[in-house]
């Protein structure tokens, strides 16, 4: 079991109290590098989601400040600065990430509540410049109600970071599931907001256990206003056909298929390392992280051999060991989905020129996946056509930027691209033409606290981060005023 301050209850957070399953049921939580348990946490369901729910919409009645919001996402900011360390080892523990990428989301997340903090005075109501209808006008900034924040295990304390600063930003009281895979470090969190933040019982209510049962229960009420759910596009379908008896509002950051496409002109080093640090964060359990690369047939060999001689320097191995730079992957379901990867590439004629094709393996923990780099990948391949989300990469060869335009775009999915090239107007014309919520140029760095993001197509809809991200909780009031 792990010991930790910030671990004292294993438990679930309704109305201000840590509470267990009414059924006393529990979750194992598994370490997914040595498959030691860690904690068993409370099965929840329908009934306690139900008075979580109904906990939050109480404090309704209770507005708080702007200049009160502001102190609580300081305070959470300074919280997760100052226990960045033991949450990296929660984090850690029950992910799998290196400790340093554990400690690094603390501060990740600490970013999204000091810039909700810092301008979460665009929420004051707004006066038009205007008079229509010879009426003043006040558009007054409204939080939305409850809001249910649904998370994946892939970022554990960035992920509801995101959306909890938003969320208190505009004043709404929360739902918060986290996934069974990774419930430890929200409960850390949720230490923190009990203990060091103190915030006002039922302001934010922590349930966990059966996904289907709770996230029915949160569409289904009628006091969740917003259903805000990071995660697979199979389950976000599935959200979007339970949300609409009661046109439930959604916000939905779904999965990625990203092209990292390299032109000839490249700076073949730069984008190289750009790939390296993007593709195997997470051991490429990221929904940003490069999927398909995409590289000019001329430089296809240089860029090769530069991707293979860094892959054959990283280290695979258990997160907590200071010189790992790749974990397990989270499951066995994981691992072998990125080995059926590899097995299809190389059946259809793509060469492994870095790694392997490992073999099976028979416990649900210890998927040390070798990272892998496919020569001569082609778009038939299930590399191509669906998330990895593991430490492959396969190199796809084009001719043209026209083809390289259309081949990036072949897909459902709109959430993260890249592009390497030293020629502006190629850039610009590649960058106008992709269908992607994020692009990056000459960089393989995701989404940061100021900026939007999110997806186009089937990566879902709604932003986070930035002002954008601010006003997804926020229903705006429109109040005319006559003489
Ligand atoms: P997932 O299986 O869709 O689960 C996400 C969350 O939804 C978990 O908390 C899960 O709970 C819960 N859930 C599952 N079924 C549900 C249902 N029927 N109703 C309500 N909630 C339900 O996704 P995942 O495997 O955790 O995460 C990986 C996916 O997330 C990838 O596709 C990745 O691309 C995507 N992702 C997207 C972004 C983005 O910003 N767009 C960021 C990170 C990850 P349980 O774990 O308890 O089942």
């Amino acid at each position: 079991m792990i010991e930790s301050p910030l671990l004292k209850h294993y438990s679930g957070y309704i109305n201000g109290q840590w509470v267990n399953a009414d059924t006393g049921e529990t979750l194992p939580v598994h370490n997914p590098a040595n498959g030691q348990l860690l904690a068993n946490v409370p099965k929840m369901g329908a009934a306690e989601t139900t008075r979580a729910i109904e906990a939050a919409a109480a404090t309704l009645r209770k507005p708080a400040s702007l200049d009160q919001r502001r102190e609580w996402l300081e305070a959470i900011a300074q919280a997760l600065t100052d226990h960045r360390e033991e949450i990296g080892r929660i984090l850690t523990s029950e992910h799998g990430k290196p400790l340093k990428e554990g400690q690094g989301e603390a501060d990740y997340a600490a970013g999204f509540f000091s810039y909700c903090a810092k301008h979460v005075h665009e929420l004051a109501p707004r006066q038009l410049e205007e008079r229509p209808r010879d009426c003043s006008w006040t558009v007054h900034y409204r939080p939305a109600g409850v809001v249910g924040l649904v998370t994946p295990w892939n970022f554990p304390i960035g992920m509801i970071a995101k959306k909890l600063s938003a969320a208190l930003a505009a004043d709404c009281p929360s739902v918060i599931k986290p996934s069974s895979k990774t419930p430890l470090t929200m409960i850390a969190l949720f230490t923190l907001l009990d203990e060091v933040v103190k915030l006002p019982a039922g302001k934010v209510n922590l349930v966990m256990g059966s996904s289907g049962p709770i996230g029915d229960t949160l569409l289904e009420h009628p006091d969740v206003q917003v259903l805000s759910f990071t995660g697979s596009t199979e389950v976000g379908r599935e959200l979007i056909r339970k949300a609409a008896p009661q046109v439930k509002k959604l916000t939905l950051e779904l999965g990625g298929n990203a092209p990292f496409m390299v032109f000839d002109d490249a700076d073949l080093d730069a984008a190289a390392d750009n790939l390296i640090a993007n593709k195997f964060r997470g051991g490429g359990q990221t929904c940003v992280c490069a999927n398909r690369i995409l590289v000019h047939e001329s430089v296809a060999d240089a860029f090769g051999a530069k991707v293979t001689e860094r892959v054959n320097r990283l280290k695979v191995g258990d997160g907590m060991a200071s010189d790992t730079d790749i974990g397990p992957l989270i499951d066995r379901n994981g691992y072998h989905k990125v080995r059926r990867h590899v097995a299809d590439a190389v059946d259809k004629g793509a060469r492994i020129i870095a790694g392997k094709l490992p073999d099976p393996i028979e416990t649900d923990w210890g998927g040390f996946f070798p990272p892998t780099v496919l020569q001569g990948a082609t778009p038939d391949m299930a590399c191509w056509t669906e998330e990895t989300f593991g430490p492959l990469v396969p190199l796809v060869t084009f001719r043209s930027d026209e083809e390289a335009l259309e081949m990036a775009n072949q897909t459902e999915f709109g959430l993260a691209s890249y592009l390497f090239t030293a020629d502006e107007k190629r850039a610009e014309k590649v960058i106008a033409g992709l269908q992607f919520a994020h692009v990056g140029w000459n960089t393989g760095t995701g989404p940061a606290p100021e900026a939007p993001f999110g997806g186009m197509k089937q990566s879902g809809y709604g932003r986070e981060g930035g002002i954008e991200g601010l006003f997804e909780f926020i229903e705006p009031q429109t109040v005319p005023r006559g003489a």
